[in-house]
């Protein structure tokens, strides 16, 4: 399939911020060449039937049609960079996906998660996460048994309550790690925690999980010149939200334009 080209209004200005060094905004243009790239991108990964359509071998989990089924498309992105002494031939193409793609976080030819935390740690908190959200259902199943005295169920509001409680003291503690172990590298090539970047208190959940930051920290890391960016989306469109396969889309407002001004900083 070729996704239709958005009318030239519907595309974002670029993928920048706010810079809590310099004071000013620093930016990177969608440009025509990025878009393109990213419509070649959904093209090469349809054709091949699968996300990791440039490796001999494909992972079977990583098969294209996982994103068509009700609310599973995801975002994905593409940087045109130019490296030392290239500024007359080619350009580098960067690809990159927003959070995990049908489950899998780092996949081979795409750029890896700023997360410094490694697959199998944050499974296994998440796993610790997954027993108290399964102790929480027993204790509101058990609650809705016919016959209980007013004692039973009394103390199954407590466990109920405390079951809760401790599920969303884990989630947060799972995030703020996530968070504080987070690094990017800045244009001027710093290595800086994800947390010191965004410019504004309370971080949300899921910072640094986007396209635009992990391509821009990645090919500042490779000490390439960003020259365009562009995110677009593949597959079915979330639940209530429309999107559609091979528009671009702006960056977000809470999450990224207080970051990217950050990461681009030359300074
Ligand atoms: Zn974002
Ligand atoms: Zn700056």
């Amino acid at each position: 399939m070729s996704p239709a080209l958005p009318a030239s209004s519907d595309i974002p200005e670029g993928y920048g911020g706010p810079c809590r060094d310099c004071g000013i905004e620093h930016r990177v243009p969608v440009g025509p060449r990025a878009v393109t790239e990213a419509r070649v991108l959904i093209t090469s990964i349809r054709t091949a039937g699968r996300l990791d359509f440039d490796q001999p071998v494909g992972d079977p989990r990583l098969r294209v049609a996982g994103l068509d089924s009700p609310g599973a498309g995801q975002m994905i992105g593409v940087l045109v960079a130019r490296g030392p002494g290239q500024e007359n031939t080619g350009a580098v193409i960067l690809k990159a996906f927003s959070g995990e793609l049908l489950g899998v976080p780092r996949i081979e030819g795409w750029v890896p998660p700023l997360s410094g935390l490694s697959y199998g740690e944050r499974k296994e908190a998440e796993v610790e996460i997954g027993t108290w959200v399964q102790r929480s259902r027993v204790a509101e199943a058990r609650l809705q048994s016919p016959g209980l005295d007013r004692d039973e169920i009394r103390t199954l509001r407590r466990e109920l309550a405390v079951t809760k409680r401790t599920r969303q003291d884990l989630s947060r503690a799972l995030m703020e790690r996530i968070h504080r172990e987070a690094r990017v590298v800045t244009g001027a090539g710093r290595i800086r925690p994800l947390t010191e970047v965004f410019g504004l208190p309370g971080i949300p959940g899921g910072t640094g999980t986007c396209c635009a930051p992990k391509l821009l920290s990645e090919a500042n890391r490779r000490g390439l010149e960003p020259l365009e960016v562009a995110e677009v989306w593949i597959g079915a469109p979330p639940k209530g939200r429309p999107r559609q396969e091979g528009q671009v889309y702006p960056a977000c407002s809470d999450k990224c334009r207080p970051l990217l001004g950050g990461i681009l900083c030359p300074r």
